[in-house]
């Protein structure tokens, strides 16, 4: 049965008993007022105790009591009992959360509002020198100073962040430090030792540096020798064609080892070098005329549709190598008379440069891989168009320097466009 009902009978019982005493002692309005001050004051007895054992009783039991003041005693304490089994599993849970994170070979770093740093791992002690308790709630651009994170905080537009840095306890230890925003304004700060990598990549980059560069000489020697030798009359007639097939395959192999030493120049040399504002529609004037003279018999239809206002910061010569880049393919895969329009403009997403042609178009598969090194749709093509193979990868290198993208589209047997994406802070003289 409810206690509410029980309750209910109990007080229509205690009244009419009351009020029957009452009559006997001829008092009955007295006795019923006193009866209902009674009932009062045990209520406010209750609630007294009620209050009591929230506040100050550490006792586990619930007090005493008769009624509906029992049952509601019994509530809470059933209430309180499950809050309990809740706090310890939450706490055991935060315990095994911390363990976890705090035996992480990778500094963790949770950053609130204002990038104030909140918690921190061990790790991010041994590799970004954080110290407990000082650096907590310290902004964390104070402790790591390194200008594109710098950057990333005061222009946090950007969402994730992945740069690389030389940590800033010890010289010696390369850190890959990603940033993840979650929550409400909040960040997650990852840095993992990359140092092993680093030094792969460089050895790796260092070989191909060196290889192109030792090759570049005796290069020069042979070709010139067989200039020297095409260009003497007494030479026999019969020589010729093998002197010609001789000097075509040195050039292809001189642009080869000069496309690997830009590619290396790219990786390995910081961005700020000689960055200036540069005139694009005049700098793609020039490619056009270049272009022209690249297509020849081929007569294709070249035409340049560019914003004379919109000048950008960036590396002229690097532009102008992956502007060309994309101009020459044009040119060398679409055939005879076919269309090439180049388009240089700014929308509001930023500045774009555009190549579109009438071309023989790329098969969807090849379209995200035509951006590695040596990777081409058609081998023998690529090599009778005088192609290295490693055009696109200039391409995207330059553009990651520019904070730029590249983005192809293509339909097979209609043409392609490939068009690179430059953001408008571009316009502005900044460091990069
Ligand atoms: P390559 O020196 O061989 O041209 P790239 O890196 O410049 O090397 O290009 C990679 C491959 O992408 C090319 O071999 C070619 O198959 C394809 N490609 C590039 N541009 C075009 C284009 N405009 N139309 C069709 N295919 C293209």
């Amino acid at each position: 049965m409810s206690p509410w009902f029980d309750e209910f009978w109990r007080v229509v019982f205690f009244t009419l008993g009351i009020f029957a005493i009452g009559l006997f002692i001829g008092y009955p309005f007295w006795l019923f007022l006193l009866a209902c001050l009674g009932y009062l004051a045990w209520h406010w007895y209750n609630l007294y105790r009620l209050e009591q054992w929230f506040s100050k009783s550490k006792k586990f039991q619930p007090p005493d009591a008769p009624g509906i003041w029992g049952e509601v005693f019994y509530h809470f304490y059933r209430l309180q009992q499950r809050n309990r089994k809740r706090k310890r599993k939450l706490g055991a849970m935060l315990k095994r959360f911390q363990r976890s994170t705090a035996a992480m070979p990778d500094a963790t770093v949770v950053l609130g509002a204002n990038y104030e740093i909140e918690w921190f791992n061990k790790a991010a002690s041994q590799l970004l020198g954080l110290q407990s308790p000082q650096d907590k709630r310290q902004p964390v651009g104070n402790l790591i100073r390194y200008p594109s994170f710098q950057h990333y905080l005061t222009h946090n537009d950007e969402g994730r962040l992945t740069i690389k840095i030389v940590s800033p306890i010890d010289p010696e230890i390369m850190l890959r430090v990603t940033v993840v925003p979650y929550g409400d304004n909040q960040h997650l700060l990852l840095a993992r030792d990359v140092t092993e990598l680093h030094r792969l990549e460089q050895i790796r980059s260092d070989f191909i540096a060196n290889v192109s560069h030792e090759l570049r000489t005796p290069l020069t020697v042979i070709s010139g020798f067989i200039e020297t030798m095409q260009d003497t009359p007494e030479f026999v007639a019969e020589f010729q064609r093998p002197l010609l097939l001789m000097a075509q395959q040195t050039a292809r192999m001189r642009n080869i080892v000069e496309d690997l030493l830009l590619l290396s120049r790219l990786e390995s040399e910081g961005n700020t070098e000689m960055m200036g504002p540069i005139e694009v529609t005049e700098l793609l004037r020039v490619i056009c005329e270049e272009a022209q003279v690249l297509s020849g018999e081929q007569r294709h239809e070249i035409c340049l549709e560019a914003d004379e206002q919109l000048i950008m910061y960036g590396q002229l010569e690097e532009l102008r190598s992956a502007f060309s880049n994309l101009v020459f393919n044009a040119v060398r895969y679409t055939p005879t008379q076919g269309k090439i329009h180049l388009r240089w403009y700014q929308d509001p997403q930023g500045l774009h440069f555009e190549v579109s042609d009438t071309g023989e178009g790329i098969a969807p598969e090849h379209i995200p891989r035509l951006t590695e090194r040596f990777y081409r749709v058609d081998v023998a093509r690529s090599r009778n168009k005088g192609g290295t193979g490693l055009g696109l990868a200039i391409v995207k290198h330059v553009l990651n320097r520019h904070k730029g993208k590249l983005h192809i589209e293509s339909v097979m047997g209609q043409g392609s466009t490939f068009r690179c994406d430059f953001p408008l802070s571009v316009l502005e003289q900044q460091e990069y």
